[in-house]
């Protein structure tokens, strides 16, 4: 398919501006001209339209098919977040209106949406405050260990390291390491999937500001020594830092600040509304127990006497800005409306649902793949290839590229790292019995095909614009992935 700008005819216009009718005053200089003029490309409203819908035509998403991306997974967005996210009061906000007088009221209610969202979020996960600031997980991660390096500065603790289980999703090492830490990987133990106690008492010491943890982790597996961990960690005031990029696994069930954790980030855009992918945007909150409330970033919400709500500023030991205005207002607001709309009920429903379905999907697919670690699971299990590759020298990747033919996205590959020829399958709370049906017969249909007919499978997909490109060159090359 041709990129819009080949499509592109000189002087095709999509719109036409009306004659200026007010007098020009004054001519932007010359200094601040352009040279040459823009490069756009030229087309009719029609040549666009059909150009996109095309591509979007192309595109992949939860709208049109079965998703199971383990660990970052595209949730299910209910439509009316979106709805709700397109309210004019809330969209047309200027960041920059006064919050009382002169048009002060026109902020209150988005001022209530954070005021009561941050007291949902602290009531489902156990915490004393929250911040909505953060604009990604990752953003989260980078503002939990700024907090955490804040406390220890305070207290006047020299601490140096940051331990993270050698499973973690790859932002955990790297947020560490860009709050200016040293990052130590702990060993999880191959035979359980579940963090090595004995090597991290081992490796835990002064020098230990924080452990780092994803529970489940990214094996999909529940740890269940929390409180021994928590007990350990501070014992040596290190702080114990909970990665809840995917909380429908524990939704109602579990609250990390009742386990001894005492940081927490969410990804509003995995598990509360959001739809994500494509880069963005989305939100990760951070919540902290008490003693580290005094470190959060500003402006924070707070709530008057009189009932009404005001961005406070005034809190001499925070970490300061770590983002514009109200973070991203819109995910926040879809979050809110998730909330409400199930209710913690609802919201346990959601949970419960998320770990029967792959429960179910790996039960159904054990005998034909190779499972590590085929205990109960969480809301993902990770499986392995491995058994294909030795056999008939089909791999993952192969598997996921015949998974596209069959008509649903491919599972996340290779991650976890520690497991050889990795998929790492979530297919969510909302999808029903007969799609889950349709996905294990396929994996299992693939299966077979690694038998029969493995060139098949490495062949695959045949049902795409695009088969197999060198994905290397598509990303540095850009006219190259637009084949
Ligand atoms: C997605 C994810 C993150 C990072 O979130 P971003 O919004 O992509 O920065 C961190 N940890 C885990 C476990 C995740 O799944």
């Amino acid at each position: 398919m041709a990129v819009i700008f080949e499509k592109s005819v000189p002087g095709r216009r999509g719109v036409a501006l009306p004659q200026n009718d007010v007098p020009v005053v004054g001519e932007v200089p010359t200094a601040y001209r352009r040279g040459t003029p823009l490069r756009l490309c030229e087309l009719s409203e029609l040549d666009v339209v059909r150009h996109f819908t095309e591509l979007s035509r192309r595109n992949v998403g939860v709208d049109n098919r079965f998703y199971p991306l383990g660990s970052c997974t595209m949730k299910y967005n209910p439509k009316v977040c979106e709805k709700v996210a397109g309210l004019e009061g809330f969209v047309n906000l200027h960041p920059l209106l006064p919050q009382l007088r002169r048009g002060g009221m026109l902020t209150q209610g988005a001022l209530a949406v954070l005021y009561e969202l941050e007291q949902l979020l602290c009531e489902i996960t156990g915490m004393h405050a929250f911040t909505l600031q953060p604009l990604a997980g990752a953003h989260g991660e980078l503002t939990g260990m700024m907090l955490i390096a804040a406390y220890h500065r305070d207290r006047g603790n020299r601490k140096t390291e940051v331990l993270i289980p050698d499973e973690a999703h790859g932002t955990n090492p790297s947020s560490a390491a860009t709050a200016g830490f040293k990052v130590r990987p702990a060993p999880t133990d191959r035979e359980t999937g579940a963090l090595d106690f004995q090597a991290l008492t081992g490796m835990i010491g002064e020098q230990t500001a924080a452990i780092m943890m994803t529970n489940p982790n990214t094996l999909g597996l529940f740890n269940s020594e929390i409180q021994r961990i928590a007990d350990l960690a501070h014992r040596y005031d290190a702080q114990l830092y909970y990665d809840g990029a995917n909380l429908n696994a524990t939704l109602g069930r579990f609250r990390p600040g009742d386990a001894g954790f005492d940081v927490v980030h969410l990804n509003l855009h995995k598990t509360f509304g959001t739809p994500h992918g494509g880069g963005g945007p989305g939100a990760g909150p951070v919540g902290v127990r008490e003693h580290l409330a005094g470190f959060l970033p500003i402006s924070r919400v707070v709530k008057r006497s009189d009932n009404t709500y005001a961005l406070e500023y005034d809190f001499p030991k925070s970490i300061g800005y770590i983002a514009p205005f109200y973070g991203n207002f819109l995910v926040l607001l879809r979050a809110y409306a998730y909330i409400r709309l199930l209710g913690a009920d609802g919201l346990r429903e959601a949970a419960e649902n998320a770990v029967l379905n792959a429960n179910y999907v790996m039960n159904r697919l054990k005998d034909v793949y190779d499972v590590p670690y085929p205990g109960t699971c969480m809301h993902e299990f990770v499986i392995s290839a491995k058994r294909q590759l030795d056999a008939c020298g089909v791999k993952a990747m192969d598997i996921a590229k015949a998974l596209i033919d069959a008509g649903f996205h491919p599972p996340t590959v290779y991650f976890p790292l520690i497991v050889r020829e990795a998929l790492m399958i979530e297919p969510t709370e909302t999808e029903s019995k007969q799609t889950l049906d349709r996905f294990i017969a396929a994996m299992r249909q693939i299966a077979h095909l690694c038998e029969t007919d493995p060139e098949a499978v490495k062949r695959a997909p045949l049902t795409t614009s695009v088969s197999r490109p060198d994905e290397l060159r598509a990303v540095k090359q850009m006219d190259f992935a637009a084949l």
